[in-house]
């Protein structure tokens, strides 16, 4: 009896040393995931349909998370770091932040159709006034602290990292970019009708032309890197960390994401007027809200379901420890929202507190939830465990202090 206790024990210490050192692995292999291919791949898309009159955010399969209906032809849409949702109002002349619940926070009006709109690192806003011909920056107080005027329809505006600012000047057929001085110190011309226009990490341009029915990325001396063509009235594109783009078609009713090999990967359609998109980053899921008993018994199983909702929609898988030195790794994933059933056995008659937490298709965690349960000791095996203890003392305390130190 006494040999086959301690080969017991020998080998529970084999079997957690190797569930923590493949914990170990698994995350390092999900945290590089996440940095080849950012938090914006798959999160929530918010769009701007200005036909129908409202901004909208959609999760990963298309359905309606949340939006914003009413509004006079919106132009631009951006959600803020806090949550507010920055729009640009051009039947309206104005530019509004409104929260969550569509509560106005801020407004500026008196803009002679106010088109892009950009929420900059310092707190300012950049502002492009197509009918007033110029893009400027205001403070919270709406101090204008810089602007470039005498611009022949100017459609899309956007800070770039050294200070300087990029401009579509779409009747001028061209993109410029102004130094701080209002210097003009690049440009590219003889686009047709482009109405955005983004500087990638690497130095190269990204520019939507609508009547050329294309996107494009050019390097500083106007080659062309990338051409995606075919487009009926494209009018947004947003680059994504992995080499996709997100694109905005007019006349097409939708806006999609297309890959590196011109595969469309996502896509949402029969929007009214869609004219602006943006990806969100990526939100974890819920703690799991774990359910089952809050009292059992020793040396039987009991079982938990652990239930999880990702807001964009994204696959759960779970992570749960049981308090008595032992750990379930992540489990096989689960659709969002879908219950997931575990079972446990404890063999000491003490109260434990289960901990469970929830991790994305990208890496996401949750925050931490926990489940009481108590274990009490029943006369069946008080007999038992006193006369283990009083044979094995020492071996006891070292299987206590063993999982002291795991945890
Ligand atoms: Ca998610």
């Amino acid at each position: 009896m006494k040999k086959k206790m301690i080969c017991l024990f020998f080998c529970l210490t084999i079997l957690l040393s190797f569930t923590f050192t493949f914990a170990s692995s698994e995350s390092i292999k999900q945290k590089y995931i996440r940095d080849i291919i950012g938090t914006e791949v798959k999160g929530n898309t918010l769009i701007v349909e200005k036909i129908n009159k409202r901004v909208l955010e959609v999760d990963t399969t298309g359905k309606l998370i949340w939006q914003k209906t009413g509004l006079n032809f919106p132009s631009d849409a951006e959600r803020l770091d806090n949550g507010n949702t920055l729009i640009s109002e051009y039947g309206s002349n104005r530019i509004i932040v409104i929260d969550s619940t569509g509560k106005i926070e801020w407004e500026i009006t008196g803009i002679s159709g106010p088109q892009d709109v950009e929420r900059l690192d310092n707190g300012n806003t950049l502002i492009t006034e197509t009918l007033g011909s110029r893009v400027f920056e205001i403070d919270n107080f709406n101090n204008i602290i810089w602007e470039f005027t005498d611009l022949l329809w100017p459609m899309d505006a956007e800070r770039i990292d050294d200070g300087n600012t990029l401009i579509c000047e779409s009747l001028a057929s061209r993109i410029i970019e102004v130094d701080k001085e209002g210097n003009i110190i690049w440009l590219i011309s003889n686009l047709s009708n482009p109405v955005d226009v983004e500087r990638l990490h690497d130095g190269t341009t990204l520019i939507t032309e609508a009547n050329a029915g294309r996107v494009i990325i050019i390097d500083t001396w106007g080659n062309i890197v990338r051409e995606i063509t075919g487009l009926d009235s494209p009018w947004d594109a947003e680059y994504l960390s992995n080499g996709d783009i997100l694109i905005v078609e007019y006349a097409n009713e939708r806006v999609f994401q297309i890959n590196p090999d011109d595969e469309i990967v996502w896509e949402v359609t029969g929007l009214e007027g869609p004219f602006d998109v943006e990806r969100l980053p990526n939100i974890p899921p819920s703690p799991p809200d774990i359910t089952g008993p809050t009292v059992g018994k020793m040396f039987t199983p009991l079982y938990f379901n652990f239930t999880s909702t990702d807001p964009n929609a994204d696959r759960v898988t779970y992570y749960v420890i049981w308090d008595d030195g032992t750990t379930n790794n992540w489990s096989p994933w689960q659709n969002s929202g879908d219950s997931y059933c575990e079972n446990h056995t404890w063999y000491l008659p003490i109260n434990y507190t289960i901990l469970a937490k929830a991790k994305d298709d990208y890496g996401s965690e949750s925050e931490w939830a926990k489940h009481e349960i108590i274990i009490p000791r029943n006369k069946a095996t008080i007999n038992w465990y006193e006369r283990l203890l009083d044979r094995f003392p020492i071996l006891f305390r070292m299987l206590r202090n063993f999982w002291t130190i795991s945890l």
